[in-house]
């Protein structure tokens, strides 16, 4: 069984948490460490100045709340149906509520490249797009992955 990663704790660590934004590394915390990681995590640490002056921008245009996102919710619903953040994040992907994970992933993919930084350099709002679609795929992945431990 793996342990939570945070020093010391002997809980089963279940709870994905990403080490860095756009990073695939994650950590795994026990419920109330992942808890306490997602209170303290700083989302735009890693992100560089512009995608952050993008983020804040869109963040404050979007005033809805998106950014709550970023705070997963790792309850969820409790039985495999989609929670408010994962129906936002398939509102951002213009996906239903049924769709399955491939077909969620193969969105985003098509969505994020036509607003890739390599792609499109300097663009503040593209990167803000990009940056919206990754924290609506991170969810979505987390979902998927809480759903997996479920069984
Ligand atoms: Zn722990």
């Amino acid at each position: 069984m793996r342990l939570c990663d945070r020093h010391g704790c002997e809980e089963p660590g279940n709870c994905p948490a990403p080490k860095a934004p756009n990073s695939p590394e994650r950590w795994m915390f026990c419920q109330a460490h992942a808890a306490e990681y997602n209170r303290k995590w700083d989302y735009f640490e890693g992100l560089d100045k512009a995608e952050k002056e993008a983020r804040t921008k869109a963040e404050r245009s979007e005033t809805a709340g998106y950014a709550e996102a970023q705070h997963y919710g790792w309850g969820g619903s409790g039985d495999g149906s989609r929670s408010a953040d994962e129906m936002r994040a398939l509102d951002v992907l213009e996906l239903e509520a049924d769709v399955d994970f491939p077909v969620i992933k193969k969105a985003w993919r098509e969505k994020a490249k036509t607003v890739h930084p390599d792609v499109k350099p300097g663009d503040v709002e593209a990167a803000a797009e990009f940056q919206k679609l990754q924290v609506a795929y991170e969810v979505l992945k987390s979902a998927e992955e809480r759903r997996e431990w479920r069984g």
